[in-house]
C-alpha cells in the first residue's frame, strides 16, 4: 500500500539535495515551504485569514504576500506569530492532502523542516531525518548563503537540537560525505522502505 515519508533536518543538513535525488529516482516530493509561500498568494480563505489577523499592509498594492511587513510585523510579537501560525499550518495541511490524493506512486515523500516540532510524522508512515555534525552544516550554509558562522549558529541553536531529531527518526542519512555518497545513501534507504 501507499507509504507517506516525511524527510526532514535542520538548517544546512541537505534535505533539499535529497529531496532532489528522490526525485531523480522517480518519487514524488511536496516541498512545504515551496507550497506555504505559494498558498499565502493563490489560497482566497487564507488570504482573508490573513488580512483578518494583520490587517491589509499583509498584501501589497498588487495583492501579493508582503513579506518583510509580515516579518517585522511578528517578529516581536510572539503570541501573533503563533496565530499566523496556526493559520497557515492547518491550509498546508489541507494542501498536501490535495496533492496526495493526485499521486500514483507507492512511495511519496513531504519535505518539511518541522517534521517533529510540528509533530507532522505522526501524519506520516515513516520519517526520514537528514543530519550532519553542526560545523559541517554550518560550513554549507556560509557557502551556500554568505552567512557568518555565528548567523548560522544562532539558527542552528534555535532549531529542535539534532539529538531529539535522532531519537524519533524511524531512518537516518548521516551526510558527513560528499555528494556521491549522500546520493548512495538516499538510493539504499528509498528503495529499502517496505
Ligand atoms: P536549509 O534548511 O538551510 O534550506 P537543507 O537541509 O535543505 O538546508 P541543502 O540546501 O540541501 O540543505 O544543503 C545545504 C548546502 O550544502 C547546499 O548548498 C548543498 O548543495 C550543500 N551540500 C549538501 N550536502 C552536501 C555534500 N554531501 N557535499 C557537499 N555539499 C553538500
Amino acid at each position: 500500500s501507499r507509504k507517506i515519508i516525511g524527510l526532514t533536518g535542520g538548517i544546512g543538513s541537505g534535505k533539499t539535495t535529497v529531496a532532489h535525488f528522490i526525485e531523480e529516482f522517480g518519487f514524488p516530493v511536496y516541498y512545504s515551504d515551496d507550497r506555504a509561500k505559494s498558498i499565502v498568494n493563490d489560497n482566497e480563505a487564507l488570504k482573508t485569514e490573513i488580512r483578518a489577523l494583520l490587517g491589509d499592509h499583509a498584501y501589497d498594492s498588487n495583492g501579493q504576500y508582503d513579506r518583510k511587513f509580515v516579518a517585522e510585523k511578528v517578529f516581536s510579537n510572539a503570541e501573533l506569530l503563533q496565530q499566523l501560525n496556526e493559520i497557515i499550518h492547518p491550509a498546508v495541511r489541507l494542501d498536501f492532502e490535495e496533492w496526495v490524493k493526485k499521486q500514483s506512486k507507492y512511495l511519496i515523500f513531504k519535505e518539511t523542516a518541522l517534521l517533529f516540532e510540528l509533530k507532522l510524522n505522526l501524519q506520516c508512515d515513516r520519517s526520514l531525518l537528514v543530519t550532519a555534525e553542526d560545523n559541517i552544516r554550518i560550513k554549507r550554509v556560509m557557502d551556500r548563503d554568505g552567512k557568518t558562522y555565528r548567523e548560522v549558529q544562532a539558527i542552528m541553536e534555535k532549531q529542535m537540537p539534532e539529538k531529539e531529531k535522532i531519537k524519533l527518526a524511524d531512518c537516518i542519512i548521516y551526510n558527513n560525505s560528499d555528494l556521491e555518497d549522500l546520493k548512495e545513501q538516499t538510493e539504499r534507504i528509498v528503495f529499502d522502505i517496505e
